[in-house]
């Protein structure tokens, strides 16, 4: 059941509560609903309440208990559903009133998703918080397009990037960002395309280093669109890929092979395990 924010205040009465409740932080996964783990898919089936932004995948919110309540907080790229605060107070107001929460989120709660400060909230509040960790978007995106991330040939580190600051622009670091031997990953990179592509070019990166960008990875619409530094924002201009998308940065791009990587559906995958 979807309820709409401004119709829970009778829901919040925590005189009603004998006990108080807990919330969940749960990773939801980049959006294939076979990457949940069974921690995740336990809880989606006994919690009270979800409450679950944009990023989680209508596959993944298929497997919440019909008895739950779904809270909707979710902010478009630009456009913020409840602000940060909100979300938080909603949260211990919540548990206050003796439910059981579950927080879901995409990908991983602990990697650019808020989950650090919802923690703390919640901590604060005396509620107690229990961690669920996802498989975050560069893991699922890469293992779905057949991109390592790391490879002994070309990568020996890696880097989890966020291309979106907290005024907007990037915060990239020129010393933290030379080195070729490593991938970098930029999350919500896709509207500083053109920034990202300029800075690491002065800083060094040759124009040629391949670019790979997953738009909606690991689920059934799936796109991936293969550049270079130099040609990455006229790829992001002509092709205009949407949101959820990763741009995966260095030598390991090299290893995607349009032809190999279809098997990645979970649908055409278990039927091949099932097959006798
Ligand atoms: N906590 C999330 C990240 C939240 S930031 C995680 O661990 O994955 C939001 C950004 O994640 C998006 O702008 C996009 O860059 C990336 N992202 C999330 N899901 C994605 C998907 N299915 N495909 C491509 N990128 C995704």
């Amino acid at each position: 059941m979807t309820i709409a924010i401004n119709a829970l205040d009778k829901l919040l009465a925590p005189e009603n509560a004998s006990s108080p409740g807990k919330v969940w932080l749960v990773g939801a996964g980049p959006g294939d609903v076979e990457l949940l783990t069974v921690k995740a898919l336990r809880l989606l089936q006994r919690a009270d309440v979800v409450v679950y932004d944009r990023l989680v995948s209508e596959a993944v919110m298929a497997e919440v208990a019909s008895s739950a309540l779904c809270i909707d907080v979710g902010k478009q790229p630009g456009h913020h559903g409840l602000k940060q605060a909100q979300i938080n107070q909603l949260l211990v107001d919540l548990a206050a009133s003796g439910r059981n929460v579950v927080r879901l989120k995409g990908g991983d709660p602990f990697i650019f998703g808020r989950g650090g400060e919802e923690m703390v909230s919640l901590q604060q509040a005396n509620i107690v918080c229990e961690v669920v960790p996802g498989i975050t978007a560069a893991v699922g995106c890469a293992a779905a397009s057949g991109i390592p991330l790391t490879h002994r040939d070309c990568a020996q580190s890696l880097r989890f990037i966020t291309g979106h600051g907290r005024s907007g622009e990037p915060q990239l670091d020129a010393a933290a960002l030379t080195a070729t031997n490593q991938t970098l990953v930029f999350y919500m990179g896709l509207s500083w395309s053109r920034v990202i592509s300029t800075r690491l070019r002065e800083y060094g990166r040759s124009a040629t280093t391949p670019v790979a960008i997953i738009e909606n990875g690991t689920r059934q619409n799936q796109r991936v669109l293969i550049t270079t530094l130099a040609g990455l924002p006229e790829t992001v201009e002509q092709q205009k890929p949407v949101s959820p998308s990763l741009l995966i940065v260095g030598d390991v791009v090299r290893y995607y092979r349009a032809d190999r990587v279809a098997a990645h559906e979970g649908e055409m995958a278990m039927s091949e395990i099932a097959a006798p």
